[in-house]
C-alpha cells in the first residue's frame, strides 16, 4: 500500500523528512514480494513507530513502515507461555495484554513507545529489566537475499541498548515477529532504586510494579505527543574498571553501576549535568530541565539542530571527563551535504 511520503507524523521528534518511496508492509508475504522486486543495490529501511530515530530531510530508496500485526500463543504448559507477536504490534499494548492474561515478565517495560519489531534492535530496557531476558527467538527476513530465519537470543548478540541488528553482521535483517517466553510464575522485579522507592508493599505484585512503572514514567518523561523527544538521547557509557580510576579519584561522587563482564556503567545524565547543560536551548532544541539525558524539541523541524546540540554536549563531556558519549537513537537518511546510513 502506498503512503504519503512526509514522515513528520511518523517520528516522535516531528522532523520533516520525505521518503522517496514509502510502503506499509502488513504481512511477511508482502515483504517477500517487495524485496524480490527491489533492485539489488536499493536502499531499504524500516520504520516502526519512529520513537528512536533522527530523520534527515530525505530518505532515498524504499522506506518500509512495519505493520505486521498478530499475537498468537504458540504453547502454554500452565506455567510457561510461548507467545508470538507481529513486528508491527504496539509495544505497550502487548505489555498490557500479556499482563492481563497473566503472562508475566514485561511489566517493567510498560509505556516504552514503539513497536514490537524494534524492541530487540536496541534491546529495550527500563527499571532493571531488558527485553532480551524474555525473548525466545526473532523472526527475520534478509533484505538482500530474502532468506527467512529465526535468530536465537545468542545469535541476536544482546547487550546494553545494543544487538547484532545495529551492526554490519545483522543490519540486513528485517524483523517480522518476535517470540517471547513468558511465565505465570515470573519473579517480580522490584529492585531498581526508583521503583523500589515508589512501591509501598514489602512484597510487591506484578500489578503494583506495572502501576508504579507507568506512574513514574508519566511523571518523569515528557510525552512525545506533546513534546518532541526520543527518550534518552545518549547511552550510558560502559568502560573498563581500570579506565575509570582517575575519573573516580577526581569525582568521588560519580554515579557508577556494575555492567556485564566486570565493566562499569557511568551515568551519562550526571556527566551532562555537571557541565550545566540542563535547560539550555539552541536553535529550537533544548536539554530537558527535568532530565539531562533527554533533549526536547521547541521549534526545530530538521535533524541538524538536534545533532548540533548533541555534538556540543558530547564534545564538552569528552573534553572534561575524557568519556565518549554515544547517541542512542538511529540517524537515518541524508540532509544537504550530510549523509549517514545512505
Ligand atoms: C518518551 C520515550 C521514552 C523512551 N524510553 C525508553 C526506555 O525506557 N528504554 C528504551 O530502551 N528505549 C526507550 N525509548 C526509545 C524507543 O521507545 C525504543 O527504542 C523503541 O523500541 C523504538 O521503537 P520504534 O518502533 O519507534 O522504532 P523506530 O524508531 O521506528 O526504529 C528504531 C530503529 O529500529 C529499526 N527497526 C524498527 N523496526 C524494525 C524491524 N521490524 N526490523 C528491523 N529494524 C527495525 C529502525 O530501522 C531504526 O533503526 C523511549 C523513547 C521515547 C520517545
Amino acid at each position: 500500500m502506498g503512503l504519503a511520503d512526509n514522515l513528520s507524523t511518523r517520528n516522535t521528534l516531528r522532523l520533516m523528512s520525505e521518503a522517496e518511496h514509502l510502503v506499509s508492509v502488513s504481512s511477511s508475504g508482502q515483504l517477500d514480494g517487495l524485496l524480490r522486486d527491489a533492485p539489488q543495490d536499493a536502499a531499504i529501511r524500516v520504520l516502526g513507530e519512529g520513537s528512536n530515530v533522527i530523520l534527515h530531510d530525505t530518505l532515498p530508496g524504499t522506506t518500509i513502515v512495519m505493520a505486521i500485526e498478530g499475537r498468537e500463543v504458540i504453547s502454554d504448559d500452565g506455567q510457561k507461555i510461548l507467545l508470538r507477536a507481529g513486528a508491527g504490534e504496539n509495544w505497550h499494548s502487548l505489555v498490557l495484554w500479556c499482563h492481563h492474561q497473566g503472562f508475566h515478565g514485561l511489566a517493567n517495560l510498560a509505556l516504552i513507545p514503539g513497536s514490537v519489531g524494534a524492541a530487540p534492535i536496541q534491546n529495550i530496557g527500563a527499571y532493571g529489566v531488558e527485553v532480551a531476558q524474555w525473548i525466545h527467538g526473532v523472526h527475520a527476513t534478509h533484505r538482500r537475499t530474502g532468506r527467512h530465519a529465526v535468530l536465537t537470543p545468542d545469535e541476536c548478540g544482546f547487550r546494553y541498548r545494543d544487538s547484532v541488528f545495529k551492526h554490519a553482521a545483522g543490519e540486513d535483517w528485517i524483523i517480522t515477529a518476535v517470540d517471547f517466553e513468558l511465565s505465570r510464575d515470573a519473579p517480580v522485579e522490584a529492585d531498581y532504586p526508583s521503583l523500589r522507592a515508589r512501591l509501598t508493599e514489602t512484597e510487591p505484585t506484578h500489578d503494583a510494579v506495572l502501576a508504579s512503572v507507568m506512574a513514574i514514567r508519566r511523571e518523569r518523561l515528557p510525552d512525545p505527543v506533546i513534546t518532541p523527544n526520543v527518550g534518552s538521547f545518549f547511552k550510558n557509557p560502559i568502560v573498563a574498571e581500570e579506565d575509570l580510576a582517575q575519573l573516580r579519584a577526581d569525582y568521588p561522587e560519580l554515579p557508577v553501576f556494575a555492567a556485564p563482564e566486570g565493566r562499569i556503567k557511568i551515568s551519562a545524565a550526571w556527566l551532562i549535568d555537571q557541565l550545566g547543560w540542563r535547560g539550555r536551548e539552541q536553535a529550537g532544541v533544548r536539554v530537558s530541565a527535568d532530565h539531562a539525558l533527554v533533549l526536547e524539541g521547541c521549534g526545530a523541524r530538521l535533524a541538524t539542530p538536534w545533532l548540533a546540540l548533541s555534538d556540543a554536549i558530547a564534545e564538552s563531556v569528552k573534553e572534561t571527563f575524557g568519556i565518549v558519549l554515544e547517541l542512542e537513537p538511529i540517524v537515518m537518511g541524508v540532509s544537504m551535504g550530510c549523509a549517514d546510513d545512505g
